[in-house]
C-alpha cells in the first residue's frame, strides 16, 4: 500500500487491506481511519492498535486488540487498563504480563500468567510471590527457582524444582540440600522394600492405577502428583497388598488353631500386631509390607494364639513353638528393624533415595557445565 497512488486509497480499499493484513493500518491516511476500519485492523492483528488514532481508542477496540494478541496491551492507554482487560491479555499470551501496571498485578493475575508460561514469573513483584505462584513456576522449569525469594525456598519447593529440569539445583540453598538429603521422598525410580525385597517404583501420569509385576510397582497418578498425593496413593496400594496376603494367612491359621476367623484391620500403630480378643479383631501394622512375608506370618500367628492364651505365659510360647518353631528368628528381625530404622509414624521408603537422586542430578549438572552449554528458557511470545 505505501507504493500505491493516493488516488487508490478509498474507504473500501482501506477496509479490504486491513482485513487482509491489520498492520496495513499504518499506511491508511488518518482521514480514512474510521472506527470500522480500525476495528477490522485490530481484529486481524492486535498490534495494529499502535496505529489507531488516540481519539478512536475505545475500551471495546482495545479489548478486541488484546483478544487477538495479548501483547497489544502495550498500546492500550493507561486509562483503559482495567484488571479485566489485563486478565484477557494475559490469558491470551503470558508475555502481555510485562505490560500490566504494577497496581493491577494481583496474586491471582500473577498466577494466571505464570501458569500460562513460566517466563512471566520474572515479572512478578517479589512482594506478590506466594508459595503457590512459585510452585507453578518451578513445576514448569526448575530454573525459575533463581527468582524465588529465599524465604519461600522450602524443601518441597526446591525438590520440585530439582525434579523439573532447568538446573534448579544450582539455586537450592545449602541448608535445604541437607534437609532434602535427610528426608525420604518418593520419586520415579525410588526403591520400595516390598515384602523385604527391593522393588522399583515407576510413577506414570494417568488415572489412579497400580500394578505389581515382578520387582516393579507401576503407579499411575493424575499429573502433577505432589509428595502428599504420592505417599497417600502408595500407602493405599501397600495396604491393599498387605490386606490381601494377611486375609489369606488369618483364614488359614484360624483353621489350624481351631478358632473363629477374626476381623482384620491394617493400621498405622505403635505395635506390629494387636489382638482384641473380646471384639474378635486383629490389627496389623501397615509397615509389615516392608518386611519378608514370613514376618507377617509370625505376627499373624502370634496374634491368633492370643485368642487361645491372652498373655505371654509359658503356655502361649509353647503353642507358638509347636506351630511356628522358627518364630524367634522373625521376632529378632523385627527388633533389629526397629533399631536400624528408628521406625517413625512417618512413611519411610528407600532410605537413601533422595541422596542418590540428588547426587545423580549433581553429576549430570557437572557434565552439563563441562560441556559449557548453558540452557536458557526461550521467551514465549
Ligand atoms: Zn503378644
Amino acid at each position: 500500500m505505501p507504493n500505491l497512488l493516493e488516488a487508490y486509497k478509498t474507504p473500501e480499499f482501506c477496509l479490504a487491506a486491513v482485513q487482509y493484513d491489520g498492520m496495513a493500518l499504518m499506511d491508511v491516511p488518518n482521514t480514512l481511519k474510521t472506527p470500522e476500519v480500525c476495528l477490522a485492523a485490530v481484529q486481524q492483528n492486535g498490534f495494529a492498535l499502535e496505529y489507531v488514532p488516540k481519539a478512536l481508542k475505545t475500551p471495546e477496540l482495545c479489548l478486541a486488540a488484546v483478544q487477538n494478541d495479548g501483547e497489544a496491551l502495550m498500546y492500550v492507554p493507561k486509562a483503559f487498563k482495567t484488571s479485566e482487560i489485563c486478565i484477557v491479555a494475559v490469558q491470551q499470551t503470558n508475555s502481555a504480563f510485562e505490560y500490566v501496571p504494577k497496581a493491577l498485578k494481583t496474586p491471582e493475575l500473577c498466577l494466571i500468567a505464570v501458569r500460562k508460561h513460566v517466563s512471566a514469573f520474572a515479572f512478578v513483584p517479589s512482594s506478590l510471590k506466594t508459595l503457590e505462584i512459585c510452585l507453578a513456576a518451578v513445576q514448569q522449569n526448575g530454573q525459575a527457582l533463581q527468582d524465588v525469594p529465599e524465604k519461600l525456598k522450602t524443601p518441597k519447593l526446591c525438590l520440585t524444582a530439582v525434579c523439573h529440569g532447568g538446573g534448579g539445583l544450582r539455586y537450592v540453598p545449602k541448608v535445604i540440600k541437607e534437609v532434602i538429603k535427610r528426608q525420604d521422598y518418593i520419586l520415579d525410580g525410588s526403591d520400595i522394600p516390598l515384602w523385604g525385597q527391593n522393588c522399583v517404583l515407576r510413577l506414570l501420569p494417568g488415572r489412579f492405577h497400580a500394578k505389581l509385576t515382578g520387582d516393579t510397582l507401576q503407579l499411575r497418578l493424575p499429573y502433577p502428583a505432589d509428595q502428599v498425593c504420592c505417599i497417600r496413593a502408595l500407602n493405599r496400594v501397600c495396604n491393599t497388598l498387605l490386606l490381601k496376603r494377611a486375609r489369606f494367612l488369618v483364614a488359614d491359621w484360624s483353621r489350624t488353631l481351631g478358632i473363629a476367623v477374626p476381623k482384620l484391620h491394617i493400621e498405622d500403630m505403635r505395635h506390629w500386631g494387636r489382638c482384641y480378643f473380646r471384639a474378635g479383631r486383629v490389627s496389623l501394622a501397615a509397615e509389615l509390607i516392608w518386611l519378608p512375608p514370613k514376618v507377617l506370618e509370625y505376627i499373624v500367628v502370634h496374634e491368633l494364639v492370643h485368642f487361645l492364651v491372652n498373655n505371654h505365659n509359658t503356655r502361649f510360647w509353647a503353642i507358638l513353638d509347636q506351630h511356628l518353631p522358627d518364630w524367634r528368628q522373625w521376632d529378632n528381625l523385627l527388633n533389629n528393624y526397629h533399631n536400624h530404622f528408628a521406625l517413625s509414624r512417618r512413611f519411610r521408603v528407600g532410605f537413601n533415595t533422595a541422596i542418590r537422586i540428588i547426587e545423580q542430578i549433581e553429576q549430570m549438572e557437572q557434565r552439563h557445565h563441562r560441556q559449557g552449554s548453558a540452557c536458557h528458557e526461550k521467551r514465549n511470545s
